[in-house]
């Protein structure tokens, strides 16, 4: 206890620093978010506070009207943003205001450029908060007294956002957080009270408790009672609210505006810029829930971390429930942020009821549903939009097929890839404009897939295609072979990788390409009987080919072979990878092979199909075995040739 009472200086954690110290110099152009930031946690404390009473009603003290609070003094170039919500102790106001609890914070912030301009829109996606307030303030102290202690358990934060904080004990008899900004000179406007009531209308016009503010111009010092105990108050202070106080999924569709969506979009979400699209909608029938789900407009920070928070906030009732409830939408929708606020779940539920609660299954189907409506529409109605979706999220919607099965159809049209079509490493070609060009007598999607564009691009294999003009997938996202190998098919077609097997274009090549095909395999019998034996246990098998125009060689994968970039992963986790052997396939009509059949040189013919399967590896993008002796074959070719 007496420890506790004394006054204590500690450092904010590095992370916690070197954030502020960006903030602080960073986001000028956009200053009054702070309003956003304390109004938003007064906001966030009265729903704890609600939902710990659930189960705790005394936590109210008798005062059950929540509410929120913002005064100022523009003498004392003051803002105070008070709340009777749940508080905080001494434990919780250090490790909430000294410390970043978020992880991969370490690595956020690396990735920061240094580029005051450019890391504004970064710390945008980190979302600022509390901090903020540091913005317009030098100084700024938080007095609180969490809900259910005695006033002696107050206590008060203050630091001036360099490298420390204080904390004291102090009596504080009214329940919840008051925070005092001491303006910097030159932020003094904010003390106004047209400018701030302005502000504060903006940034609360979708929170469900009152924002409340003296009628007019009253300052805060109208208000203080006189140390003496006179009545010397010169006017009677009256407040009032400045929103309407309605949670705003609750308000109907025609009532809000775009504003009031993105201004609860940000509140909810700790996201800085606007979202990309929402969707609000009134489920009534067997199961009763309103839902408001945002696409945001740019990925977060820690979008591939496994244990970052992802979800819907759960409201049962208009109660808050829950942050990050991740039973409501599939991993694969992850980046889906929103309120769902439903009247079949009971109010004292838990997470482990939840996952068991065949309500919450039926609204998570549905959900999921909404959300690929919501994206197929906005593929159709706005291109550009969908195209920045794709390129923030796109990767992500890739594991749908596999987790989500039943909606692999749904999932596929939203796809979007580059090919052959447009020959652009921006993907922006769907399935079904793919589907739209197929060929007659095209039966299958083909796709080639790869390391980098240029290597897919560029590939052999699509010789052919270029030559009959049929249209091929180009892949090089890591994760492609193996959501392609979970998607299989699209409109009945399957999609088949044009390296692998035997190539069988089906309808597509002509009979005279066969039979042309069968005179180039007899001929050559002898030829791939040499190669061979030369190549020994580095090829399956050696063949001649259709799938070349220009090429002499390339290599082929065996059907049930394991795809090369499968192969990366697998090998980058560190995981066995079954043995496997390309087979060689040539081009009996290219002027190198016609050369390497009359070559009656044993060394030089050995030397030349060396070259020629090593070639056929590169241009794979594949990495040589022996690259020297690669080198010195071909120098030495290079030489004869010069002579
Ligand atoms: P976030 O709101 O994203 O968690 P903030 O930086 O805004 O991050 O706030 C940090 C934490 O401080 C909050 O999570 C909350 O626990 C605590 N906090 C901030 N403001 C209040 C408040 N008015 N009442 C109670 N707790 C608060
Ligand atoms: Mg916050």
């Amino acid at each position: 206890m007496g420890a506790e009472a004394k006054k204590e200086t500690l450092g904010f954690q590095t992370e916690a620093k070197q954030l502020l110290h960006l903030m602080i110099h960073s986001l000028y152009s956009n200053k009054e978010i702070f309003l956003r930031e304390l109004i938003s946690n007064a906001s966030d404390a009265a729903d704890k506070l609600r939902f710990a009473a659930l189960a705790k009603p005394e936590l109210f003290e008798e005062d059950s009207d929540l509410k929120i609070t913002v005064d100022f003094d523009a003498k004392k170039k003051t803002i105070r943003i008070s709340d009777n919500g749940i508080g905080m102790t001494r434990e919780e106001i250090v490790e909430n205001l000294g410390t970043i609890a978020k992880s991969g914070t370490a690595q956020f912030l690396e990735s920061l450029t240094g580029d005051e301009k450019k890391d504004s829109n970064l710390i945008g996606q980190f979302g600022v908060g509390f901090y903020s307030a540091f913005i317009v303030a030098d100084r700024v102290e938080v007095f609180s007294r969490k809900a259910g202690e005695p006033a002696a358990k107050g206590v008060k934060w203050e630091s001036s956002g360099e490298s420390d904080f204080i904390v004291e004990a102090v009596d504080k008899t009214d329940r919840g957080t008051s925070i005092v900004l001491h303006l910097k000179k030159e932020e003094k406007e904010f003390a106004e009270g047209f400018r701030l009531r302005g502000i504060v209308r903006k940034y609360a016009d979708h929170i469900s408790i009152p924002v409340m503010m003296l009628k007019e111009d009253h300052g805060i010092d109208d208000v203080e009672e006189k140390e003496d105990g006179k009545k010397a108050k010169k006017k009677v202070p009256e407040y009032e609210a400045v929103n309407s106080a309605r949670a705003l999924w609750t308000r109907p569709r025609n009532e809000l505006n775009d504003d009031e969506y993105k201004e609860f979009y940000k509140h909810i979400s700790h996201d800085f810029e606007d979202p990309l699209d929402w969707s609000h909608n009134r489920v009534e029938g067997k199961l009763e829930y309103t839902s408001l789900l945002y696409l945001p407009t740019r990925a977060p920070f820690d979008m591939w971390n496994r244990d970052a928070a992802r979800g819907l906030k759960l409201y049962v009732q208009r109660v808050f429930i829950m942050d990050d409830a991740e039973q409501f939408l599939p991993m694969y929708l992850r980046f889906v942020k929103g309120v769902v606020d439903s009247n079949d779940i009971s109010l004292n539920v838990s997470r482990e009821i939840l996952q068991k609660d065949p309500a919450v299954d039926s609204m998570k189907s549905a959900l999921t549903k909404r959300v690929l409506d919501m994206l197929s529409k906005l593929k159709k109605k706005n291109k550009e939009g969908y195209q920045k979706f794709w390129d923030e999220f796109g990767q992500v919607l890739k594991e749908g097929p596999a987790e989500d099965g039943a909606n692999k159809e749904k999932i596929a049209k939203l796809l979007l890839f580059s090919t052959t079509h447009n020959g652009e490493p921006t993907q922006d070609q769907s399935l079904e404009d793919y589907v739209s060009r197929m060929q007659e007598g095209q039966t299958k999607i083909y796709y080639v897939s790869g390391e980098s564009f240029n290597t897919v691009k560029n590939s052999p294999h699509l010789e052919v295609f270029r030559k009959k003009g049929i249209e091929v997938l180009l892949l090089t996202d890591r994760v492609d072979e193996w959501f392609i190998s979970h998607l299989m098919e699209f409109d009945g077609k399957q999609f088949q990788d044009v390296t692998r097997g035997e190539l069988d274009l089906g309808k597509l090549d002509s009979d005279e390409d066969k039979k042309q095909q069968e005179e180039q395999d007899k001929n050559a019998a002898s030829l791939l009987e040499r190669i061979k034996t030369t190549l020994g246990d580095k090829v399956a098998e050696v063949r001649t080919t259709n799938r070349l125009t220009d090429s002499p060689a390339c290599l082929s994968i065996a059907e049930d072979d394991m795809g090369t970039q499968m192969r990366k992963i697998m090998e980058a986790a560190g995981q066995a990878i079954p043995e496997s052997k390309p087979n060689l396939e040539i081009n009996t009509g290219h002027p190198l092979i016609e050369k390497l059949d009359k070559e009656a040189d044993e060394d030089r013919f050995n030397d030349l199909t060396s070259i020629l399967f090593d070639q056929a590896s590169l241009a794979e993008g594949g990495q040589l075995d022996d690259p020297s002796s690669y080198i010195q074959k071909l120098n030495k070719l290079l030489l004869d040739l010069s002579n």
